[in-house]
């Protein structure tokens, strides 16, 4: 049974106080939730000290990007290394943002792929397509190469821990999240990807494979309760401590009834 992963994505958003405060109330807020896994991924400046605050909760940090190098002359960059030494343990890889406004290619994907995992970090390769590409028919084409080229190279040993997110760039921000028939067709596509990549049916079984964009309290129990849905990358609803619980909540309240 795969566990349900339910990851914060605060993009550029709360200075060091307000993610404080964040951390320093949600672990009372989800107390006695048990059997999911609960990620936040805050910006750089936060982590160092998110660490000290997490380290008696259940609480998981995670980075959203980083560079593939464990250390150099990248001037502005942190390195799998700097995120190991914060007892950091997940890492956002390929998120469309970053994809769209700062040029990672398929090429620096994969390597920032494999070095998470070089460094025992847990890539979140981030895959989707956007509306024209959609409207187009080419969505299992765009995450056919996503997925095959973000993986390139990396042996199965390895593989065995990453997590895929399927986040359709036209419903990032937008507040219209795919429907169910939609994400569920994607994420059974993905997982017969990654079988027939590793060519194995028990590592395509247990790869987490989350669903993001627009994942609210209102529609996270029917998109979690998809048979190849794993958890979610949420952007927005992560960033009260009210809807972000409620997200636990559901997924705890979906995991019991997969469970069955
Ligand atoms: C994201 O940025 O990964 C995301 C899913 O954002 P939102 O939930 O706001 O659509």
């Amino acid at each position: 049974m795969r566990q349900t992963l339910i990851v914060a994505n605060w993009k550029m958003y709360k200075t060091l106080s307000e993610a404080e405060e964040f951390v320093e109330r949600f672990p009372g807020e989800i107390a006695g939730i048990s059997g999911i896994e609960t990620v936040i991924c805050a910006s750089f400046t936060s982590l160092a000290r998110l660490s000290v605050l997490t380290e008696k909760t259940t609480i998981l940090l995670g980075a959203q990007n980083m560079h593939w190098q464990k250390e150099g002359a990248f001037t502005g960059e942190i390195s799998p290394l700097m995120l190991r030494d914060l007892c950091v343990k997940y890492v956002i890889i390929g998120h469309s943002e970053r994809r769209q406004y700062f040029g990672e290619t398929d090429e620096i994907i994969n390597k920032k792929v494999s070095a998470a995992l070089k460094n025992h970090l847990i890539p979140i390769l981030c895959v989707g397509e956007t509306w024209d590409e959609r409207k187009q028919g080419r969505t299992f084409l765009v995450l056919n190469q996503q997925i095959l080229f973000g993986l390139q190279s990396i042996d199965n040993e390895k593989l065995s821990s990453i997590v895929v997110a399927y986040e359709p760039v036209w419903a990032i921000g937008t507040g219209k999240s795919a429907n169910k028939e939609q994400v569920q067709e994607v994420h059974a596509y993905l997982r017969d990807v990654i079988k027939e990549f590793t060519s194995s049916n028990e590592m395509a079984f247990n790869i987490r494979i989350l669903y993001g964009g627009s994942m609210s309290p209102k529609n996270a129990q029917e998109i979690l309760s998809l048979k190849d849905v794993d958890g979610g990358l949420i952007g927005g609803a992560s960033l009260k401590i009210d809807s972000f619980s409620s997200l636990v909540q559901i997924a705890e309240s979906v995991q019991k009834v997969k469970e069955q």
